[in-house]
């Protein structure tokens, strides 16, 4: 598949030919080759056959860094990847996403032998990897958790505590762990670190969720690390999260604008041909505004997206509006998929709502994007502060 990484990234407002076909592309394996596969799998579990397709057709490896390669992941190509396979294998697009998260610590704050010993077997899918920050008692305010990481011989420590709603848990193989080491308050006592399942005293159990997302919960019973396992300095794990976090919060906009693109589409097609009152249902006026609305909103969250990655490209991700375009983007992409899934289901009425149906799957799965990577207030929380500059 040809590559798009080299496009430059000073077009917001119209992708170039090349990457409009390269979203075709995607979005034809998406339908052939993954959709099969995604139907395969068992609900909340991760499926491997599927992660190791996207690895073989190195999709994969443009959403985990690979050594040697590291920071070079492009929001906007993750953006374009994440969109068109939403559009047509939502199960695909977050089995890819969560790969990347996971890895992201890894390729931000690793040692060469971590990276060396885990983004390649993450980038082929054959180990799956997951972050782990959120707990019990800190999900929105992540910065607030409490997993304890005792010192416990030179060098070393021992984590007890318990991290909740953790993607890929406990199926993954290795782990984003983000840990108390110190006495500083807040983001300043974090450290990050890379766990290798099987650990002795990392147990785990899978959540069963409204989205088939693998999930779960995994408890800490004096969990052994050395400074080997450290991601980065001690004291500066939140900093790693959150560099994660700053590049995949743009392409969850795109995730989501995906859905609501494939909702439109369901929508248009049914609406043409569904008889109603001697015509057919888009023949009614309502029926036709509300298309209008929806594909509108969809295009509106998906040029706030391509902007937003655009953005972060073109500073390394370091550019001062940043944050306030990736939270603008993740907002209203999310809030616009949700109208348009929800609209979808009404203009299709019973049919959509039976166990199987296009929109059915659709609206069990675009309802969590708004509370993850960022719930939609702390968005605008974040946009505000950003005004308030
Ligand atoms: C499908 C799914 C996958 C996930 N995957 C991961 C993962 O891989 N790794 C991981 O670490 N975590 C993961 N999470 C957890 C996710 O990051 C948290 O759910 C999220 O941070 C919100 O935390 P919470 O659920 O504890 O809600 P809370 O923090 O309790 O917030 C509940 C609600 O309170 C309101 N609220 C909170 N803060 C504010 C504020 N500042 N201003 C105004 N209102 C506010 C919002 O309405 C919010 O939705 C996942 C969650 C889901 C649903």
């Amino acid at each position: 598949m040809a590559a798009t990484s080299d496009t430059p990234a000073q077009a917001p407002f119209e992708l170039a030919p090349e990457q409009r076909a390269w979203c075709a592309r995607l979005r034809a394996l998406g339908a052939v080759r993954l959709s099969p596969l995604a139907a395969g799998g068992e609900p909340g579990r991760v499926n491997l056959r599927l992660l190791e397709e996207l690895g073989d057709l190195d999709l994969l490896a443009r959403a985990v860094p690979l050594p040697g390669r590291a920071r070079n992941i492009r929001a906007l190509e993750l953006c374009l990847l994440r969109e068109s396979l939403a559009y047509s294998c939502p199960e695909a697009e977050t089995a890819l996403a969560l790969q990347g998260l996971g890895a992201g610590p890894v390729a931000d704050a690793g040692s060469d032998e971590q990276r060396a010993r885990w983004l390649p077997a993450a980038a082929t899918g054959r180990a799956v990897a997951a972050f782990a920050l959120s707990e019990p008692g800190a999900g929105s305010d992540a910065a607030a958790l409490t997993l304890r990481a005792e010192p416990d011989g030179p060098g070393g420590w021992r984590l007890t505590g318990t991290k909740t709603w953790i993607s890929n848990a406990p199926y993954a193989d290795f782990y984003s762990v983000f840990a108390r080491t110190g006495e500083a308050p807040g983001p300043r006592g974090i450290t990050a670190f890379l766990l290798p399942a099987g650990r002795p005293g990392l147990s785990g159990e899978s959540l069963e969720m409204l989205s088939p997302h693998p999930l779960g919960t995994l408890t800490f019973d004096a969990v052994p690390v050395g400074p080997g396992d450290l991601l980065g300095e001690p004291g500066r794990g939140f900093g790693v999260a959150m560099r994660t976090l700053n590049l995949f919060r743009p392409s969850v906009g795109a995730f989501a604008v995906g859905m609501a693109q494939a909702a439109l589409d369901a929508s248009l097609r049914h609406a043409a041909e569904r008889p109603a009152f001697g015509g057919v249902l888009r023949d009614l006026q309502s029926v036709s505004h509300q298309l209008a609305e929806m594909a509108t909103r969809t295009e509106a969250a998906r040029l706030l997206v391509y902007a937003a990655a655009c953005a972060y490209d073109r500073s390394g991700g370091a550019g001062a509006d940043i944050v306030r375009r990736s939270a603008m983007a993740k907002l209203m992409a999310t809030e616009t998929a949700q109208y348009v899934v929800d609209a979808a289901v009404q203009i299709h009425g019973a049919a959509a709502l039976r166990r199987g149906h296009l929109l059915e799957h659709l609206y069990r799965e675009v309802r969590a994007p708004r509370v993850y990577e960022g719930a939609s207030e702390v968005q605008r929380s974040l946009i505000a502060k950003e005004l308030y500059k």
